[in-house]
């Protein structure tokens, strides 16, 4: 059996484990801002450790569960990396700087993973096509933010919070792996941990049943967006399939009540596919069905996907979708589909690599 990481533990476990190895308690403080502060991935970075405390822990806790990533940058300064678990599993992870072409960046937000593969099958997404391989790990999820850190770190200075914001809304539904991602946050928001505030941190979620509320009686609940994609359940039904995500009205209600509950962000999340959920008439709906609700919403465009029929929305339908719902007094930015170069659509650098046959097959 693999011991336990250094990931997989929170402080109070840590510091457990070390003082069961007769070592002292303040270690596990030390080691923690190594891994979460400057994104430390192996014990012989950890100087302020003896060379002989460090062989021991690297045997009985080893620092990281995943391995060395694979790099992809795009012109526009997005970069993903592709983050191998020990089983194989391929794992993406994306690092948004903004804005754009600024150095150092003023946001470093991290897109993280949830699941290997997906079983929702949104029809625009590269995530559900191979279907659901299994959920990850609260420390493969959390490894992904260390390790763009890292790559920040190499990139720009040895900033002290590389990570300023992190989203959950790569691969996977975050609401069927819930617990793990709960622990994630933990070890991003903690002070011992990244640090990192919750208002700095997004769940997207298709909505899966009871999940929404369950997040808003949480301590850490964070800011929450929802994937809605359409603006009537005939049209949902078409682009998010999955006969358990839950109905329109259900949905809008569910975040309109997060956000009383939490008060934290609420915004819905709308990929606009052409001829299919882009048109005036779908954004007039949308706007009625929205209209006193206080929630946000942002724009999409849909990024060709290898393999799938849909078509991008002309340029100005986008605009007009968005100045309808804006006239309608909702915000409704668009937003730029960044390192479309590397396949920075969720799924798509898996996908690949699942096919070419590097990574366990889904
Ligand atoms: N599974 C969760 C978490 C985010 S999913 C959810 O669906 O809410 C990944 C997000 O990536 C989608 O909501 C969508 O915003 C975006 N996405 C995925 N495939 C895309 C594509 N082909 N073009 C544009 N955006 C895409
Ligand atoms: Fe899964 Fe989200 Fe992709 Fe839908 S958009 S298939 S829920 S990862």
């Amino acid at each position: 059996m693999i011991p336990a990481t250094v990931t997989s533990h929170d402080r109070d476990s840590l510091r457990d484990a070390l003082v069961a190895m007769g070592e002292k308690a303040f270690r596990a403080d030390q080691i923690l801002r190594h891994v979460y502060r400057r994104c430390a991935t192996s014990y012989d970075e950890m100087t302020d450790l003896g060379a002989a405390l460090r062989e021991k822990l690297k045997v009985a806790v080893p620092v990281m569960a995943t391995g060395e990533p694979e790099e992809n940058r795009s012109k526009d300064g997005t970069a993903k990396l592709l983050v191998p678990c020990a089983d194989g599993q391929p794992v993406e992870c994306v690092l948004i700087p903004e804005p754009p072409g600024k150095s150092p960046p003023e946001r470093r937000t991290v897109c993280v993973s949830t699941q290997a593969g997906c079983p929702v099958g949104c029809v625009f997404c590269a995530s559900g096509l191979a279907g659901l391989a299994r959920n990850l790990t609260a420390a493969e999820i959390v490894e992904q933010a260390v390790r763009v850190g890292r790559f920040v770190r190499s990139r720009w200075d040895a900033m002290d919070h590389p990570i300023s914001n992190v989203v959950f809304m790569g691969m996977g539904e975050p609401f069927y792996n819930l617990d793990r991602v709960l622990a994630a946050i933990e070890r991003l928001n903690a002070d011992w941990g990244m640090g990192i505030g919750l208002n700095r941190i997004t769940v997207s979620t298709v909505g899966v049943e009871g999940g929404v509320m369950k997040l808003a009686a949480h301590p850490l609940a964070p800011n929450l967006a929802l994937s809605l994609h359409a603006p009537n359940d005939e049209i949902r039904a078409r682009v998010v399939p999955f006969a358990k995500a839950l109905p329109v009205a259900d949905l809008l209600a569910e975040g309109v009540r997060y956000q009383q509950k939490t008060g934290r962000e609420v915004t819905c999340e709308y990929v606009m596919l052409g001829g299919v959920n882009a048109g005036a008439e779908h954004a007039r709906e949308l706007a009625k069905r929205l209209s006193g609700k206080g929630l946000k919403v942002n724009l999409i465009p849909y990024n060709a996907v290898e393999g799938l029929a849909y078509l991008p929305p002309r340029p100005k339908d986008v605009a007009e979708f968005s100045r309808i719902l804006e006239a309608a007094g909702i915000p409704a930015p668009v937003r730029r589909a960044r390192g479309d170069r590397i396949a920075a659509a969720c799924g798509q650098l898996r996908l690949r690599k699942v096919k070419e046959g590097h990574g366990a097959p889904a």
